[in-house]
């Protein structure tokens, strides 16, 4: 995953992924921190639906554990392709559960409880037909799981 490939492609939101300079330019989830509550977002609200603080950016990583998800058939949004799949991963670099896209080509692998690894690609428009980046999870099969040490 090479930033430079999309040059020029505007990501669907600003704020929700960068790409980790450290890390062969591999995608990374950007979020929130509350340092009073010790809380995660995602994405990064203005501020803490806590307390009201503002939030600092972090990163939260680019892997996970699907909680759930569903494929979704008919009537695609902003271009998806059909079908699509969506859900929730619970992340490993925060204890924080998000809703996700996942790997359109990869549905069939979809299972509750298996890794998932982040990746940015141009998926879909930003509702005005213009293609974007999204993020979505590529599940991995047990035996490229990341505590098998695979990647
Ligand atoms: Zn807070």
């Amino acid at each position: 995953m090479n930033e430079s490939i999309f040059n020029g492609i505007p990501p669907i939101l600003p704020g929700l992924f960068r790409f980790n300079r450290n890390k062969n330019n591999s995608p990374e989830l950007l979020g929130g921190f509350c340092p009073q509550c010790e809380k995660h977002f995602y994405p990064r609200p203005s501020r803490c639906h806590y307390c009201l603080e503002p939030l600092e950016e972090i990163g939260l990583g680019d892997t996970g554990k699907i909680y759930s998800f569903t494929i979704i058939r008919k009537k695609a949004p902003f271009g998806l392709p059909e079908p699509y799949g969506a859900g929730f991963v619970d992340l490993y670099a925060a204890n924080l559960r998000i809703f996700c896209l996942f790997d359109p080509a990869k549905l069939d692998s979809l299972k509750i409880g298996n890794d998932v690894k982040l990746a940015v690609a141009i998926l879909g428009h930003d509702g005005f037909g213009t293609p974007c980046l999204r993020p979505y999870f590529i599940p991995l099969f047990p035996n490229e799981s990341l505590k098998a040490g695979g990647k």
